[in-house]
């Protein structure tokens, strides 16, 4: 339902924060992202053009959006992102992307261009060969070399860490020593469960386990939260950055969600966790009114988690339902 010219779900909550997949490809094959086995991207032809993605974009302003997140995959690598970004940069939104740095220095020039200020990166390990058995790539230098150079041009960037317990829990106390001398903004993540990923809720590093780490290497201060901000934020005593928390898993924050997505073959997501989607491009082609498909879709979100069971009951990959993987949603 519209209340107020803003979309609001059967919770109240008002969502006007729209995050758009722009491709679900990528140049990186983070295991925790991209599952081993053969991978199916989708052709061209089921994408969202350049076009249909504005349009579509350009109805959800219209019912209130004030900020757009652009993900993937990896957005960059869409032939056509240069376009799209400074097309998406002319309507009245906050316009952010999350990359995984790689393509970033060939597009800060645009980006100064249309005042995209807030730029994610995600990144999970500050050590090389570590780099290269996650993402399967020896990028590690090319992402950190474009991180310096966005904070030495006044980008505000925040580095998404999803933090594991075997594989880089011991470098939480590194990121965290980074943003003493450098204004980069850390986030760890708890490793979320999807489709194809092998999550198991042991593996997964909690907020309480992260704070413990801290509280054993750092003093710090607990630093206010931005409206509807997923994590929880501090700093370490004079430090430059920040480092923060999202824990989806032990402490979530649906209570205040405002997020809505739209996957890069045109359907609404209204929950990271759902699988009740609802095609808006196939509509959309046929020349069919969206509106009424967004509305239909965001009465339907459930009050927490898609209407997943608590994720300490989450055991097979079964109890996920017939979702995507990461790579096909964009976070
Ligand atoms: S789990 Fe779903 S409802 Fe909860 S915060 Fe994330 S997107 Fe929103």
């Amino acid at each position: 339902m519209k209340i107020n010219n803003i979309i609001q779900d059967t919770f109240g909550r008002k969502h006007d924060y729209l995050r758009i997949s722009m491709t679900d490809k990528c140049n990186f094959r983070c295991f925790y992202c991209m599952p081993d086995e053969k991978l199916s991207f989708y052709p061209n032809s089921k994408l969202m053009s350049a076009d249909e993605l504005l349009n579509i974009a350009k109805t959800f302003v219209s019912l209130g959006v004030k900020k757009i997140r652009l993900t993937g995959g990896e957005p960059l690598l869409r032939k056509d992102a240069r376009e799209i970004i400074s097309r998406l940069s002319n309507l009245p939104i906050e316009l952010a992307i999350t990359s995984n740095g790689y393509l970033l220095d060939e597009y800060m020039e645009l980006f100064k261009e249309i005042g995209l200020q807030s730029v994610n990166v995600s990144l999970d390990t500050l050590d090389a060969d570590k780099f290269f058995n996650i993402t399967k790539r020896d990028y590690l230098g090319k992402v950190l070399s474009n991180i310096k150079l966005f904070i030495d041009n006044g980008f505000r960037i925040k580095v998404n860490m999803v933090a594991l317990k075997d594989v880089n829990i011991h470098e939480i106390p590194d990121f965290i020593e980074w943003t003493r001398n450098e204004e980069v903004h850390v986030r760890f993540i708890e490793f979320m469960p999807f489709n194809g990923n092998s999550w198991d809720f042991s593996k997964i590093v909690s907020y309480k386990e992260i704070l413990k780490i801290v509280e054993g290497n750092f003093e710090y201060d607990r630093i206010e939260d931005a409206k509807n901000d997923t994590a929880k934020n501090f700093r370490i005593k004079g430090g430059k950055g920040t480092f923060a928390v999202i824990s989806s898993v032990t402490d979530s924050f649906c209570g205040s969600c405002n997020r809505i997505r739209l996957t890069a073959d045109g359907r609404i997501k209204n929950c990271l966790f759902s699988n009740n989607e609802l095609d808006l491009l196939t509509a959309y082609r046929k020349g069919e009114d969206i509106e009424q498909l967004i509305f239909q879709n965001i009465e339907s979100k459930f009050k927490e988690r898609g209407g997943l069971p608590e994720f300490e009951d989450i055991k097979k990959e079964e109890d996920l339902g017939k979702g995507r993987c990461m790579f096909a949603i964009g976070g």
